[in-house]
């Protein structure tokens, strides 16, 4: 009742798409009634959740923030879900994102931008905006998004917040709507680092529903007293000295790699040298993706259709995909439409395919040299409401420092360093090599 009190308090902040309260209010009834009983319960028993709207909950509405979704009842849950299900958590409601995950501001939402808590005149980032702010005001305990291109660590940062992007394969993907297959991996949003690692114990593992969830054996995530063992770790030196990097957080992070370095870890400035490619590789690749991905959303099989009038099938396919996509989404599949047709498929795909593998080879050998690579999350503070949305390019480009890590599909965390003179805090960046997630979480706590 606490949240559901708050969230009634905060509904200008349009975090919440819709709030499952009578159901919530019977779980834990449900709930407090085992734990008299002397019944056992899950590890995530009353853990309070909301989830990104991409993320499907068998009998409740799903959109993917798209009004091409309007109305649509998942079938079935996401195997996350489930998960938490079965380990008592309460699900609480879904969260408002940009429309299919595509931004970086949660203002491509069909259903209205979301506001960042802590100014209101300031956007939570994106594209897991909803899923950011109902943790930074406390309307759940930890949410669930997902990070394509860094959906849920650079809203993190935006909101003080920590966010977790697993490794591509940890976390199965069954029920998670699709953007950019390659790339998509559900993530976690918390105040702290053990409520992160308590849910991905649960929702992480081989699932039979998806292919590329990885067979391997989940380890024990959790905080332990090795967060205070010295580590080998390295910062890109061309993300700190990268001049799009505010000045005043590139002195954060210098203050902070000496304080590192005070407490025990060695800390090596490294080359990477293919940071400016992997923002253009990024968008070729996933507009390519997406372009199919999105193929399925015809007006037959799911959600919105235009009214049947004298069109023939073609043109009724346009005019449903038409009212159904936003601007954004439309920019994106005909990107991806144009980089895989057959007189540019060499010229973008095959070449930011190249690009990819470039890029994966070298932060391989820079991860087996060292215990983790750190870089700033995003270059700047949340961006003003409306600062960048007439600027596709200004909006894509900010993204730089999270796509390498999706690229990789190498598990990668934001949490929270400092405070910025206009008031905003930013983050840290922390990335490891694949299913080093133990690891990843040691030494995020050692930044906490
Ligand atoms: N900002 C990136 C994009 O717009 C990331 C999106 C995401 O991770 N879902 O593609």
């Amino acid at each position: 009742t606490r949240f559901l009190t708050r969230i009634a308090k905060s509904r200008h902040l349009n975090a919440y798409l819709e709030v499952f309260e009578e159901e919530a209010l019977e779980k834990a009834r449900l709930l407090d009634a085992r734990i008299k009983n002397g019944e056992p319960v899950g590890a995530l028993a009353g853990v309070v959740i909301g989830i990104k709207d991409v993320i499907c909950y068998k009998g409740h509405k799903v959109s993917a923030a798209s009004r091409i979704l309007e109305n649509f009842t998942s079938l079935y849950s996401a195997t996350a879900v489930e998960r938490l299900l079965e380990a008592d958590a309460i699900i609480i409601g879904n969260l408002n994102c940009d429309e299919f995950a595509m931004g970086s501001t949660n203002e491509n939402s069909a259903y209205g931008p979301v506001l960042n808590a802590l100014d209101n005149t300031r956007v939570p980032g994106g594209s897991s905006g909803g899923s950011a702010v109902a943790v930074q005001a406390d309307l759940c305990h930890v949410s669930l998004g997902s990070d394509t291109g860094g959906s849920v660590r650079q809203p993190a940062d935006f909101c003080g917040i920590v966010g977790l992007k697993p490794t591509y394969g940890r976390i199965s993907r069954h029920g998670l709507i699709a953007y950019a297959s390659s790339f998509d991996q559900i993530g976690i949003f918390g105040r702290n680092i053990a409520d992160v690692a308590a849910v991905l114990q649960v929702i992480a593992g081989p699932d039979e529903y998806d292919s590329t969830a990885s067979q391997k054996e989940v380890p024990l995530y959790h905080v332990g007293p090795e967060h205070n063992k010295s580590y080998k770790l390295a910062y890109l030196k061309d993300a700190l000295y990268h001049e799009g990097l505010d000045p005043e957080m590139k002195a954060g992070y210098e203050s902070c790699f000496e304080e590192l370095k005070a407490a025990g870890n060695t800390i090596t400035p490294a080359d990477f040298a293919y940071l400016d490619y992997v923002v253009p590789a990024y968008y070729v690749l996933t507009t390519a993706e997406a372009s199919s991905n999105l193929s399925r959303f015809d007006g037959v099989k799911y959600g919105h259709s235009t009214p049947l009038t004298n069109l023939d099938l073609v043109g009724f396919y346009k005019k449903s995909r038409s009212e159904g996509f936003g601007k954004e989404v439309k920019r994106r599949i005909l990107l991806g439409t144009f980089v895989l047709s057959a007189g540019y498929y060499d010229a973008y795909y095959t070449k930011a395919q190249q690009v990819r593998r470039l890029v994966v080879d070298k932060l391989t050998t820079l991860l087996s040299q060292y215990d983790a690579i750190l870089m700033p999350t995003v270059p700047s503070t949340a961006f003003k409401i409306g600062e960048k949305m007439e600027d596709p390019i200004a909006m894509y480009l900010a993204d730089i420092y999270t796509v390498l890590a999706n690229l990789a599909g190498v598990p990668a965390i934001s949490v929270p360093l400092h405070r910025h003179s206009n008031g905003m805090p930013y983050g840290i960046q922390i990335i490891t090599k694949k299913f080093d997630e133990a690891n990843l979480l040691n030494i995020a706590q050692q930044l906490m």
